[in-house]
């Protein structure tokens, strides 16, 4: 069977050399006489992959030394806890922006431990927009301000930082992570799920000032210690060994077609084609405010239920899968994150312009 062209928001497209490289790897590893699948993680071999993720990894993203990176379990929805359990330990008051579901969902979770102001937020107005951050009345003594840089299920994003003077910027960058440029010294922490940008699902990043780490609360599980796991090199309890493999290829891959600034280019011009001609249609149009769509997601309805449904359907029935929209927002919803071809995108955009002319 041909593949599709998957424009899933998660687990993700993964670019087609890396899969056959795995899929050429998996009997038995170069030189090893065993699959990744049957390494332990405490051999030296093993430690040979994990150490050439970590490596690339930082090359790729440009992690400064100032700053720890692990590889851990339990997605970013484990982080949700994690950051709370590691860093809202001292005046016991966290800043967070509410401008989609997972942060949302972030604040929620770190309500258990300690008091949460929501010090902006655009839930009311269905996650539209970014609330502006100019004025915006950061808590003095707070132990961290929490953002979530692109919103995935409403094709949002954070165009500029807010300026959170020492108080710690923590970022769940889950699905804009390796995307674009992004300063890692503007952070305390950044964490993402894998299976957007970085590989498949069931490891997570975590990227962490080292001056950060050790604040953590007694309460706090182990596997969720961020000083803990830097001192075991995530490797506390087993590690998800075969993602971390799937890492490491995935930024050799990044890295041989030019790192972040030749995807980011990629990326703006793959949004632009697919926002371009969404703007130009007569059907369909991009719910979200102008100055703040994703590059990441692009979400796109016809205002008739109906209608999407038959646009999902010749989607599928053309080679293009996953264009269903998340039921908060229905619609249709385009994950182009940096595996997405070019050539995905153009066949996505030529077959809204032939199911627009059938239509109207
Ligand atoms: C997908 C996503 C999550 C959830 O990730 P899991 O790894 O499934 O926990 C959280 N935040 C954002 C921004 C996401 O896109």
């Amino acid at each position: 069977m041909e593949r599709v062209y998957n424009f899933s928001a998660g687990p993700a497209v993964i670019d087609e050399s890396v899969l056959q490289k795995a899929a050429s790897e998996l009997f038995c590893y170069p030189g090893k006489g065993m699959s990744v699948l049957e390494m332990s993680h405490r051999t030296g071999m093993f430690m040979d992959i994990y150490n050439s993720a970590i490596a690339l990894f930082r090359e790729v993203m440009g992690v400064p030394d100032t700053h720890e990176l692990l590889f851990l379990h339990g997605g970013a929805t484990m982080q949700f806890a994690g950051v709370p359990l590691n860093l809202l330990t001292g005046s016991r008051v966290a800043d967070y922006l509410d401008t989609g579901n997972f942060a949302h969902l972030a604040a929620e979770e770190a309500k258990k431990y300690g008091t949460v102001n929501t010090i902006a937020s655009s839930r009311a107005d269905n996650y539209t927009y970014i609330p502006s951050l100019a004025g915006l009345l950061f808590t003095p003594e707070a132990d961290y301000v929490h953002i979530t840089t692109n919103n995935t299920i409403y094709g949002t994003r954070f165009v500029a930082l807010p300026d959170t003077g020492s108080v710690p910027l923590v970022a769940d960058a889950s699905s804009n992570i390796l995307s674009e440029p992004m300063d890692v010294s503007r952070f305390g922490v950044i964490y993402a799920g894998a299976q957007k940008n970085i590989g498949p699902a069931g490891v997570a990043v975590l990227i962490v000032r080292r001056d950060l780490l050790g604040k953590a609360s007694p309460q706090c599980p182990k596997v969720l210690d961020w000083a803990l796991q830097s001192k075991n090199e995530s490797m506390l309890n087993t590690p998800n060994t075969f993602a971390i493999y799937m890492v490491k290829l995935v930024c050799e891959w990044m890295k041989e077609a030019g790192g972040v600034p030749a995807f980011y280019e990629r990326n703006l011009a793959k949004a632009k084609l697919l926002y371009d001609a969404i703007d130009a249609s007569k059907l369909f149009t991009n719910p979200v405010q102008p100055q703040y769509r994703s590059l990441m997601n692009v979400t796109f309805v016809t205002g008739d239920e109906a209608k999407d449904d038959a646009f999902c359907k010749f989607c599928q029935k053309n080679g293009v899968a996953n264009i269903k929209g998340h039921r908060n927002v229905g619609g249709m919803r385009a994950s182009i994150y940096n595996a997405m071809p070019m050539a995905g995108v153009q066949k996505l955009v030529d077959l809204m312009a032939q199911f627009e002319k059938e239509a109207l």
